[in-house]
């Protein structure tokens, strides 16, 4: 007779998946997903920097995120690096961990953890819509699944992309004479309306603020065209008149904007559908473009993975609780250390 059948207490999964000061602990495997700071083992999602960071002493992550990593964090040569492609398995200590695609940027995966016949999906940031930078999410049957909730209350509903990259071209073609300066974070949002403006029709160059050239160069080698881009700094005599010029919302204030003709400054972010939110960034042309689930998305997916327990984490954990309770599921909210959104991230 087995222990199980001794003790038909089910396993409880806080049990063997819980919140620590240094992140999401994994007892039985003896790994922290997304940890806050740098841990013997860490599993990671993906490469934002508030769940993928520097000094792990092992990291497991898609090749692709870890290819992220890499960039970011001067080629790790401390961290032995052990990815794991989409749809792949492998044991880590008791405990099966897989990946599977979270649709949010390059690489991004939800962590599937399977231990003693329990499944729990720690999703990371993921959305619902297409990315053509990235694979869909795939929605994975679960007894827990951890959420984030960063746009989790019922006014956040994200409008079509291309609507939104619509309103960028009928300004250009508005204002033909002047510089269209866009703000957007480095990691997948930049390389995303590339993509978005290249879906459009647009076939124009897409020039680009300096630092954004390493990133954007990895998304090529890993099969993302981003058709004809170039770096602002390369174009000494060029007047930017009625160029779209991509750069990070810090430099749309600083000296380096300077140098362009009377410009427009747009912003993609899911946060710029709080007005306030585009006054106070001086977007005069705000794009609703987030790489997150808005409230419809994550209803929908709690919905679609339908696990009988929900955590919920990163952002507004209350109004999403209280909807999953609302519709017979055991929720709660996990608070986790380190998950402030990064700048412009959303
Ligand atoms: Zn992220
Ligand atoms: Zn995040």
């Amino acid at each position: 007779m087995t222990t199980d059948t001794l003790n038909p207490t089910p396993l409880n999964p806080r049990a063997w998946l819980y919140p620590t000061p240094r992140g999401l602990y994994c007892e039985p495997g003896d790994f922290y997903v997304d940890p806050a700071v740098a841990v013997a083992r860490a599993v990671v999602t993906h490469g934002h920097g508030d769940h993928a960071r520097p000094g792990h002493r092992s990291a497991l992550a898609t090749p692709e995120t870890l290819a992220i990593m890499r960039n970011r964090f001067q080629d790790m040569p401390d961290t032995s690096q052990q990815p794991l492609p989409y749809g792949g398995s492998v044991k880590v200590g008791e405990v099966e961990v897989s990946l599977v695609p979270a649709g949010h940027i390059l690489g991004s995966a939800q962590v599937v953890l399977e231990y003693r016949g329990q499944r729990i999906v720690v999703s990371g940031d993921y959305k619902r819509r297409p990315d053509p930078t990235c694979p869909p999410f795939e929605p994975v049957p679960c007894d827990v699944f951890i959420t984030e909730a960063t746009f989790a209350l019922p006014v956040f509903h994200h409008p079509s992309d291309a609507g939104e990259i619509g309103k960028l071209l009928r300004s250009l073609a508005t204002f033909p004479e002047r510089t269209h300066l866009v703000g957007v974070y480095a990691l997948g949002k930049c390389q995303r309306v590339i993509k978005l403006l290249r879906a459009a029709g647009y076939d124009g160059r897409i020039w680009l603020h300096g630092s954004f050239a390493s990133l954007c160069k990895l998304y090529q080698d890993h099969g993302v065209d981003l058709g004809d881009i170039a770096l602002v700094s390369d174009a000494v005599l060029e007047t930017f008149k009625g160029a779209i010029v991509l750069c990070p919302p810090s430099a749309m204030a600083d000296r380096w904007s300077r140098r362009f003709f009377d410009p427009i400054p747009a912003m993609a972010s899911g946060w710029m559908s709080i007005r306030a939110r585009a006054r106070q960034r001086g977007a005069e042309l705000p794009l609703i473009i987030s790489d997150h689930a808005d409230w419809s998305e994550l209803t929908q997916t709690l919905k679609d993975v339908g696990a009988p327990k929900v955590w919920v984490t990163h952002g507004r954990e209350e109004a999403l609780v209280h909807h999953a309770r609302s519709i017979g599921i055991e929720a709660e909210a996990l608070h986790l250390a380190g998950r402030e959104e990064e700048e412009g991230e959303a």
